[in-house]
């Protein structure tokens, strides 16, 4: 098969591979009919982060091929949905819904046996644990679109959202125009916050963040951003915030915009975040978050996204095929892509 491989920072080949097989019996092996670069791949393109030479990728949607003998849930032919880390879904950890941190998972496209998810098949461990199917077989390419969201970056957002603690009636702010920010704005309206502020100063990312439920836009960073959030929420800082950046810089703006009791939910990965204890202490600012349990979320946005009521597959500007792989990094590393779609098969 042909799969995406990391070889070194700003070079990622598709190579031919061998097929991958069934090394355990819970395992399965999928059939890739879409997948996507994410935002954490773009930090080992960048050669910020490190990654090893091998299969890249943790976002696919495709068709299961063939299941090990004691997977019980899926068979041939079914339309599964994977999250971008697998899970046995029976630990202590998975069943209180924090599946990313499964004693016997890990992360697709890292580690030394993982598959990666930019590839014509994936082996899927645990796949009863894992996978979630979609009923039906007829998906237009825009709900598949959206269901490739569920793999990653919607249901980061929608943790953000829920690590906040996004209420109905109330506000929320969103400090990220990248494509987990967006998905965040998105999961703020469907949790039912009234007023969702984000922070974005590129125009076409503004406009989808309008469509998708935001009421204000806020273009300025730092103390004077925080300025305009006061201003907008009355003096009193927002209710919740989602911080969907992972700097310094955008750290220290979420934390101080909350209003004393509020939560910052945190997405993104930080690098070189010192989170001040006296702002937490004195203001009684909480924070949640981390790696996004998607496993847990994805049913339920699934039925959100088939009944149309949520459309994230709009977050995709830029759409290639496998073989043009490095041109979906490079869109997303110029900036001349929100996120990149890979039609596999
Ligand atoms: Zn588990």
């Amino acid at each position: 098969m042909r799969a995406a491989i990391f070889q070194a920072k700003y070079q990622i080949d598709v190579k031919e591979v061998p097929d991958p097989v069934i090394q355990k019996n819970t395992d399965a092996i999928v059939k890739v009919v879409m997948a996507c670069v994410c935002g954490s791949d773009l930090w080992y393109y960048r050669g910020i982060a490190e990654h090893q030479q091998g299969p890249i990728g943790h976002e696919f949607i495709g068709i299961i091929e063939e299941v090990g003998s004691e997977v019980a849930l899926f068979a041939k032919g079914d339309f599964v949905i994977s999250p971008f880390a697998f899970s046995d879904n029976t630990c202590p950890h998975c069943r209180v819904g924090f599946h990313t941190a499964c004693v016997n998972g890990s992360f697709f496209g890292m580690g030394e046996n993982n598959d990666g998810g930019q590839a014509e098949f994936v082996r899927v461990p645990f796949a009863d644990g894992t996978l979630v199917k979609a009923e039906g077989s007829d998906f237009s390419d825009d709900m598949l679109a959206s269901f490739l969201t569920l793999s990653d970056v919607m249901s980061t957002g929608y943790h953000a959202a829920v690590s906040a603690n996004v209420k109905k009636g109330g506000n929320a702010v969103i400090v990220g125009d990248g494509a987990v920010g967006l998905s965040a704005v998105l999961s703020a309206k469907l949790l039912g916050a009234e007023q969702i502020i984000i922070i974005s100063r590129h125009e076409t990312r503004q406009r989808l963040a309008r469509e998708w439920g935001a009421t204000h836009i806020v273009e300025e960073r730092g103390e004077a951003g925080v300025k305009v959030v006061r201003a907008i929420t009355a003096a009193v800082g927002a209710d919740a915030v989602m911080e969907c950046v992972g700097t310094k810089e955008s750290n220290e703006m979420a934390f101080a915009m909350a209003r004393p009791g509020a939560v910052v939910g945190r997405v993104g990965v930080p690098h070189e975040v010192v989170i001040n204890p006296n702002v937490t202490f004195f203001y009684n600012v909480g924070m949640r978050g981390g790696p996004a349990p998607a496993r847990a979320y994805i049913p339920n946005l699934l039925g959100e996204v088939i009944k149309g009521k949520i459309n994230p597959g709009k977050v995709f500007d830029f759409v290639t095929d496998l073989d043009n792989v490095s041109e979906a990094y490079a869109a997303m590393d110029e900036r001349r892509a929100i996120k990149s779609l890979i039609k596999v098969s």
